[in-house]
């Protein structure tokens, strides 16, 4: 299964995420953590995407292209994967689409996990990393909904988006998305996909 993955910051994606690709054995693609992770080792991606992060703001379009497109020509991809926090702008999107129209492997789904916004507010107090400062959470949550909102129209139209409730517990967050996951593998709709 090839899965996008959507949702504000402090909605629980990345604890969902981890528990998704176990389940599934899927490739976990989270470009937050490649981003961090390419700051820390001083890398040219990090050093370019540093101020970008800290600031509370997404990184230019084909600084992550081009980190996503490299990562999804891995082997480990060939199995399926999961993206999380990519895309996360119309641009984005389409340059996705147009990678994998090139390589003939279309997505599965789109997950979106949906929570309040009074919800994500206190989520994100209690979360405490660099890039989670009050003002900088306000911020992200601002780039989430002027720039990445409207890739869930995109996908709608597409016809590929689910929408799981995210304000309930972790476990019930899981089986939601696992039954959307359980329907897509049942209706064989995935076999052609892998
Ligand atoms: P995350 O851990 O997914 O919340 O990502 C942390 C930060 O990395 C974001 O606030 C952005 O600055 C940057 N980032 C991660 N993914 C992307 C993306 N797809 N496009 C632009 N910036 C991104």
């Amino acid at each position: 299964m090839r899965i996008v993955f959507i949702g504000p910051p402090g909605a629980g994606k990345g604890t969902q995420a981890e528990r998704l690709v176990a389940r599934y054995q899927l490739a976990h693609l989270s470009t937050g953590e490649m981003l961090r992770v390419a700051c820390e080792a001083k890398t040219a991606v990090g050093i370019k995407a540093d101020k970008y992060m800290n600031g509370g703001q997404l990184v230019p379009d084909e600084l992550i292209i081009e980190v996503i497109r490299e990562r999804l020509g891995q082997p480990d991809c060939k199995i399926g994967y999961l993206l999380d926090g990519f895309p996360r702008t119309i641009a984005q999107g389409e340059a996705l689409d147009s990678m994998l129209d090139e390589w003939h492997s279309p997505l599965s789904v789109v997950l979106e996990l949906h929570v309040p916004e009074e919800e994500l507010l206190k989520r994100l107090a209690a979360r405490g990393r660099e890039d989670d400062r009050p003002e900088v959470i306000r911020l992200r949550l601002e780039s989430y909904r002027s720039q990445t909102e409207p890739l869930l129209e995109y996908y709608d139209a597409k016809g590929l988006l689910r929408r799981l409730d995210g304000s309930g517990t972790v476990d019930d967050v899981f089986s939601q998305a696992r039954a959307v996951l359980d329907s897509l593998v049942t209706s064989g709709s995935n076999r052609s996909h892998r």
